[in-house]
């Protein structure tokens, strides 16, 4: 394996930054070094803010189709490198390469995407009571961003909020975490090759301590932040008035009635568990079913899972990778510990597989009679399994799928129209999916948490992140 060694990137160069230390990051799959990069210290960060603020001044200035043309071009450099990117990011991350592979794809398409939204963020007309006075509205960039990223997709989390920031005028400093951060330094190269003006973007990756003096520092006017609902909590308590976008934790049901296609609702639980090891904010966290077709489902969710092939994630055959990293490995075995003490049945896996390069390797997993009390009921597990919780009718099913600190994405599988509606109107989340995987996105849709749960609030997708990422200005002419 060749090992990736990267820089830091500030004002548009690669630099070893003022300190004296590097970080390495270590394959999830093989144990080996993958590359390292030098730890930011508070010098670097200074010079980042100062690089930004003096590039973002001049950009928000330079007219949108202009703006637009550059993250094509990100886009299309991008999609040169695709093959590169990919096999780095499943070096660091873990998940199966074509995933990794998709990711970037989609990375590039979210340039794309927002260029082209960004050119049609139009503002308004406004009628005024004074027939003296007209109105108007248009967006302004809010300035410069802290931009907070999780490990589970390092390089499409970063675009989440770079295609929409810089196609509206904003400049960025993107902090992705220490263990997967080689991905994003290496896709500097696309956006140095496009042409972009220097500090605009600046990566600084690093661990929580450094993502704090980043939140605080006075020179950010606005964070983005992708991660859990712990983490999230504390950066809004640090972040006093500054503008903010939350993404954060998901614990998702999906709900089986008792009308609905057993056999693709199975197909679906099981499609949303094992991408990416199950580490997916809108992965299967909860599948919540009608006790009526209880056993014809958990025999299909069986058979579904044979497809699931844990393995080396170069291997093409490979569906199922290694976790990231110890912390959610022993968050599985805890809820597994307490999902056992608690009397529910483990029909597959529920142990990480020995004789692996790493114990990193987890089995898929099914879980039946899930306790509403239990770890894996009550907390996002971040894993590859599908715990099953038995409902008696539609209106009991509604009432656990929504017994949940967390409100992001949902599913239910129905053949009625008026339980369609409902869930999608009774659900406490912010996407309701109707007959397919809560695993199932689209970049022109707003995703995001319900406002009334812990998972944050903000959209991304499409132009919500646009506005979300703007200031509505608004324009008064006294004639
Ligand atoms: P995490 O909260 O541990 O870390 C996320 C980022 O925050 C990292 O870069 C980390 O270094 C940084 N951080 C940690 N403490 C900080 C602090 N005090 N101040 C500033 N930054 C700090 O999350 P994770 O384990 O990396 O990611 C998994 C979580 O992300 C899951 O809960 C998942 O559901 C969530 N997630 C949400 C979405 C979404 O769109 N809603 C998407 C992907 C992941």
């Amino acid at each position: 394996m060749t090992t990736a060694e990267q820089q830091l990137f500030i004002n548009g160069a690669f630099t070893d930054g003022a300190g004296s230390q590097t970080a390495e990051v270590i394959s999830p799959a093989t144990g080996e070094r993958v590359g390292s990069f030098p730890l930011p210290v508070a010098a670097d960060l200074d010079a980042a803010v100062e690089a930004a603020h003096r590039a973002q001044r001049a950009w928000a200035g330079v007219n949108v189709w202009d703006r637009a043309a550059a993250c094509h071009r990100i886009a299309d450099e991008i999609d040169k490198r695709r093959d590169e990117l990919a096999r780095l990011q499943t070096l660091e991350q873990g998940k199966p390469l074509a995933e990794s592979v998709a990711d970037v794809t989609e990375t590039a398409q979210l340039f794309r995407l927002h260029a082209e939204d960004a050119v049609r963020l139009n503002g308004e007309t406004l009628l005024s009571r004074d027939n003296s006075k007209k109105m108007f509205t248009f967006h302004r960039p809010v300035g410069t961003w802290a931009i907070i990223t999780p490990w589970n997709f390092p390089l499409l989390m970063f675009a989440e909020f770079a295609a929409p920031g810089l196609a509206t005028g904003n400049a960025l400093i993107v902090k992705p975490p220490a263990n997967t951060p080689l991905t994003v330094l290496k896709a500097m190269e696309a956006v140095a090759a496009a042409g972009l003006p220097e500090g605009l973007v600046n990566i600084l990756p690093g661990d929580g301590p450094f993502g704090d003096a980043l939140v605080r520092h006075p020179g950010i006017h606005a964070i983005g932040f992708i991660g859990s609902s712990a983490t999230g909590a504390k950066i809004t308590a640090a972040a006093g008035l500054k503008r903010s976008l939350m993404e954060c934790s998901g614990n998702g049901p999906l709900v089986v009635l008792a009308d609905a296609d057993l056999d693709a609702a199975a197909k679906a639980a099981v499609d949303g568990a094992y991408p990416c090891a199950g580490q997916v904010c809108c992965a299967t966290e909860r599948v919540v079913v009608d006790a009526s077709v209880h056993d014809a489902f958990v025999e299909a969710v069986l058979r579904e899972s044979e497809r699931v092939r844990l393995g080396d994630p170069f291997d093409d055959k490979t569906v199922l990778g290694p976790l990231n990293n110890e912390g959610v490995a022993a968050k599985m075995d805890r809820h597994m510990a307490d999902a056992r003490e608690r009397g529910a049945e483990i029909l597959l896996g529920g142990a990480r597989r020995s004789g692996m390069p790493t114990d990193l390797y987890y089995e898929f997993t099914v879980v039946d009679a899930v306790p509403e009390d239990s770890l894996l009921s009550r907390e996002e597990s971040f894993g590859p399994v599908v715990p099953i919780i038995t409902g008696r009718d539609e209106d009991d099913l509604l009432r656990i799928a929504n017994d949940d600190a967390l409100g992001l994405q949902g599913a239910v599988f129905t053949s009625s129209m008026k339980s369609a509606f409902r869930f999608m109107e009774e659900l406490e989340v912010g996407q309701v999916i109707v007959n397919e995987s809560n695993n199932w996105w689209d970049i022109n849709m707003p995703f995001g948490g319900a406002g009334s749960r812990g998972t944050g609030w903000g959209r991304i997708g499409g132009k919500w992140t646009l506005m979300d990422m703007t200031d509505t200005r608004t324009g008064v002419i006294s004639l």
